[in-house]
């Protein structure tokens, strides 16, 4: 067999491209990473080839010993590494992991109550667009309008007039910690079941840098790829007595065969998450987002919630008369990428916004530490308050790609 570059060498030259492109820009975007070399060899690898349908010791096809074993290995790591009592690796992203819970606990019509994608929260915990608006009876909590903070006292008095079946819990532009004991109470207090999607924060979750929602929630699911940095894909977490209805949700309930390379990377990956080292790395990204907010703050940036506690922070651009997706452009020409995003009570729509959400997951895979984000943070002022001449961005570009120069990319 010959290699990629012999056989295609138009889709080469993209690879080639991207690879250029992770590795002389400051990568912000939340909810990515860079994953070791190790977990793109497993992904990469043979078991791309292979059908196994059903799970460990119970599959529908032959020859599935490996894919046995590597499976086993991924669930005995992640069980380790959050304390679970039952996982699944199987579902192929985070929203899938989601559907999956949703379709084993609820029936069609059941009250769910989600954080609000305007205040923070994902598409897939209950948003009209989404399958889980259409199917569920979707409502929201919101955050406080002057601190932009959950107001829990707020959410229990929202859950005892709703009832509702399902408290979802998680977001993908919450900068602040989530008081899981708070959550229980409230679902106790009005018998909902406490689903955690702790997609963003599982890394920290993981290297024990944020509290973990496993002691408290029936289910916990998320992605892989983020924080956590593996592979691209999801997994759930539950207590015992959900564990068969969940996993034969996942299959033969909404998916068919698992994705074994996928799984394979995840294994690795949790392997990692399992090192001493990687506990240090979910507390550095912690610090390096506390000092960019920081460096930003003391700029004169507006933050949502005045700052952060976990990887992520949203930039208010309102005072710097600027939508976000203008900020998020121009960054990018720069050579800083980042998304625009929606602030908690947003008057612009969401192609527009008036925020960016910045995160320091794969910059500090990087071994950037906090004093590189004072850099970035001086870098973030240059961009957005100076104009924006091309040439001029052009320059700060290069001093980006030098900085990204002393702090190479694993595997690039
Ligand atoms: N849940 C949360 C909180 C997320 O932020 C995301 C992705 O950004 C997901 C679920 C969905 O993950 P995926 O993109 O793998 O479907």
């Amino acid at each position: 067999m010959k290699s990629l570059s012999s056989v295609d060498p138009e889709v080469t030259k993209i690879l080639e491209c991207e690879s250029v492109r992770e590795a002389s820009r400051l990568q912000m975007i939340a909810s990515e990473n860079y994953v070791s070399p190790a977990v793109l060899e497993a992904q990469g690898s043979v078991f791309t080839n292979k059908y196994a349908e059903g799970y460990p010791g119970a599959r529908y096809y032959q020859g599935c010993g490996p894919s046995d074993q590597v499976e086993q290995l991924a669930l005995e790591r992640l069980k380790t590494i959050f304390g679970a009592e039952h996982a699944n690796v199987q579902p192929h992203s985070g929203s899938s992991a989601n559907m999956a819970v949703y379709f084993a606990l609820l029936n069609p019509g059941d009250k769910i109550l989600g954080m609000d994608l305007a205040a923070g929260g994902h598409l897939t915990h209950g948003a009209k667009v989404n399958f889980s608006g259409k199917l569920f009876a979707a409502h929201h909590y919101k955050v406080d309008p002057q601190t932009h903070l959950i107001d829990y006292g707020l959410l229990d008095q929202q859950a005892r007039e709703l009832k509702p079946r399902m408290i979802v819990i998680g977001a993908s532009a919450y900068p602040r910690i989530l008081d899981f004991k708070r959550f229980r109470a409230i679902c106790d207090e009005v018998g909902a079941l406490m689903l955690v999607d702790i997609a963003h924060i599982a890394g920290l979750v993981a290297g024990g840098a944020h509290p973990s929602p496993v002691p408290f929630a029936d289910v916990v699911t998320s992605t892989t790829h983020k924080t956590l940095r593996g592979p691209r894909g999801g997994f759930i977490l539950c207590r015992q007595a959900y564990a068969k209805k969940i996993d034969s949700m996942v299959f033969p309930g909404i998916q068919g065969g698992p994705l074994m390379h996928v799984i394979a990377a995840k294994a690795v990956a949790f392997g990692e998450n399992l090192r001493p080292e990687f506990k240090v790395y979910a507390k550095q990204i912690v610090d390096n987002a506390a000092a960019l907010a920081q460096g930003l703050m003391n700029r004169g940036f507006k933050l949502v919630t005045g700052g952060t506690e976990n990887h992520l922070l949203l930039m208010n651009l309102q005072s710097e008369s600027m939508t976000g997706a203008e900020a998020a452009e121009r960054l990018e020409q720069a050579g800083l990428v980042a998304n625009k995003n929606g602030i908690p009570y947003d008057p612009q729509g969401p192609r527009v916004t008036s925020g960016v959400r910045m995160g320091t997951a794969a910059l500090t895979t990087r071994g950037m530490k906090t004093g590189e984000m004072e850099q970035v943070a001086g870098f973030i002022e240059k961009i957005l308050r100076g104009n924006n001449d091309p040439e001029r961005l052009k320059g700060i570009r290069e001093e980006i790609a030098a900085l990204c120069a002393k702090f190479p990319v694993f595997a690039y």
